[in-house]
């Protein structure tokens, strides 16, 4: 996508020596290096997770979006990546995770067990019925069981696209 796309009212000038130059506001610039850089949470579930890390790896490259900078610590990320199926005994923890993360902070459900519980929807005691019965409020759900690496791109391409309408910095 070129970055008069992302940078919505930018404009090229072409004619100059030495390379385009890109005319925009500040705003708009911080906007789009902000979503060029989102830092994910290294963290995972189950069965999805493993499609976050292959993701993550040189056949997909996450890096290409930015978005490769897994981090280890919730206080150095922007992102948290619900991988998998939550069980009653992980969700404190992943609501812990996501308090601890400062804002602005954003949330991808990866897979139908992040989104509603998935196949353990019914008849099961032990799965969180998806990540906003955490209390946890989700941004973008990508749908699947599990989803493709090129899936987690299209919802992190959503993402993006929401970080750059945004009016305030912090949500
Ligand atoms: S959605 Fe499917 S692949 Fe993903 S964690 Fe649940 S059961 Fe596993």
């Amino acid at each position: 996508m070129a970055i008069t796309e992302q940078i919505p009212g930018a404009e090229f000038i072409h004619k100059l020596p030495g390379g385009p130059v890109v005319l925009a506001s500040t705003e708009k610039i911080f906007k789009w290096a902000k979503s060029s850089s989102l830092w994910p949470l290294t963290f995972g579930l189950a069965c999805c997770a493993i499609e976050m890390i292959a993701a993550g790896a040189s056949r997909f490259d996450i890096d290409r979006f930015g978005a490769g900078v897994f981090r280890a610590s919730p206080r150095q990320c922007d992102v948290m990546i619900v991988a998998g199926t939550i069980s009653v005994k992980m969700g404190e923890c992943v609501k812990l995770l996501y308090e601890q993360m400062p804002e602005p902070k954003y949330v991808m459900a990866l897979g139908n067990c992040a989104i509603s519980g998935g196949i353990f929807y019914y008849d099961t005691y032990s799965v969180v019925k998806g990540t906003e019965s955490l209390g946890i409020p989700v941004d973008v759900y990508i749908p699947g069981c599990p989803p493709r690496p090129e899936n987690l791109f299209f919802g992190l391409m959503k993402l993006q696209e929401i970080v750059r309408k945004e009016r305030h910095a912090a949500k």
